[in-house]
């Protein structure tokens, strides 16, 4: 039987914001930029109060909270926080998943203090977060990860739940279907011409009749309806390197590429986002139209901390390539790599996005 804790900071990003800046502290902020294809990065509680939710587009949180304070996000700042929370968690377990800034599973079974159980674990946990970093986490415990994961939520802000193994039933039985991870709004429709609405009718389900409706999903289900879940916690695997790139429709010289360039570099700035830690490296790849390919690097001393940053080392890439300015290329890429743990706050430049 594992022990799982699931572990997720309370409106991160935003009470990052709070904490630091006192003036915001009580106040309804959103943290995103404020134009027109923006979505909301996260929300403080004060802003939730009125429907502002993460994901949203800014445009609508804004016409929802007209007095909300709006804060362009400061990744680099969030993921050396983030980085504070797993040294917390790396006090207890090395088996770590992080899910995003802001949320991990930890395997608990066998800890490193020797705490008896795993509520201890996690109150342990929240405590720290709490006294080092002056922040709250809320934390699920169950003997699997997706009971964590619901358990992380039903005490949000600033909670506790635990599942025990044998509590497993009186949790899950009077559940409304559409907490279960992967039922959207279709399925949970499905399920409820079905006349489907709880786990415990989830549970009268026969598996054959759930494969049928709903392919290999519907094993997943069944699991689910049972509490059951053999998902490992599975440390984090660093990531190497991130690239996109664009095979252009007719070929064009290095000149001509600078749009697709920036294009590029945009995309590959909001997946590097989606990371921990930070690319040291940035590389330019092309491909000539007789095939040819080269590639070109530059590692600047600090790890490019915004869009225009990355475009610029991109496009000045392209002086290191000695081809002629007649030399036509057919593919255009550019990556990131060299990705690092972030560098402690003292070592940190100013970054502003
Ligand atoms: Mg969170």
């Amino acid at each position: 039987m594992r022990k799982i804790i699931h572990a997720d900071m309370d409106a991160f990003y935003a009470s990052v914001e709070q904490r630091d800046n006192p003036e915001l502290r009580g106040k309804p902020v959103i943290v995103a930029w404020k134009c027109t294809r923006s979505v909301v990065c996260a929300a403080s509680y004060e802003a939730r109060a009125f429907g502002v939710r993460s994901a949203m587009p800014a445009m609508r949180a804004e016409r929802l909270c007209p007095t909300a304070i709006f804060i362009a996000p400061d990744f680099p700042r969030y993921r050396e926080v983030s980085r504070g929370v797993r040294e917390i968690f790396r006090r207890h377990t090395d088996l770590i998943e992080p899910v995003s800034l802001d949320e991990a599973y930890l395997d608990v079974t066998e800890n490193k203090t020797g705490l008896p159980t795993a509520t201890l674990v996690a109150r342990a946990i929240r405590d720290r977060i709490r006294q080092e970093l002056n922040l709250t986490a809320s934390a699920g415990v169950a003997p699997n990860k997706f009971l964590a994961k619901l358990a992380s939520d039903w005490r949000k802000p600033d909670g506790l739940f635990v599942i025990q193994p044998d509590e497993v039933d009186a949790f899950l039985l009077p559940l409304p279907v559409g907490r279960l991870p992967g039922v959207g709004k279709v399925t949970e429709e499905k399920l409820a011409k079905l006349g489907i609405r709880t786990g415990k009718e989830l549970r009268g389900l026969e598996l054959a009749v759930l494969e049928h409706e709903f392919g290999r999903y519907g094993v997943r289900l069944y699991e689910l309806a049972r509490g059951i879940d053999q998902s490992e916690v599975v440390p984090d695997r660093p990531t190497q390197s991130i690239s996109v790139e664009d095979t252009i429709e007719r070929d064009l010289t290095l000149d001509e590429l600078e749009p697709t360039i920036r294009r590029l570099a945009e995309r590959l700035w909001s997946a590097s986002r989606k990371e921990r830690r930070a690319a040291r490296t940035v590389v330019l790849k092309l491909k000539t139209s007789e095939f040819k390919t080269l590639t070109r690097s530059h590692t600047p001393s600090y790890p490019p901390s915004s869009c225009e940053e990355l475009t610029a080392i991109a496009l000045k890439l392209r002086e290191h390539v000695d081809l002629g300015s007649q030399q036509r290329y057919r593919l255009v890429g550019v990556g990131l790599s060299n990705f690092r743990e972030p560098e402690r706050a003292t070592a940190q430049p100013v970054l502003f996005e």
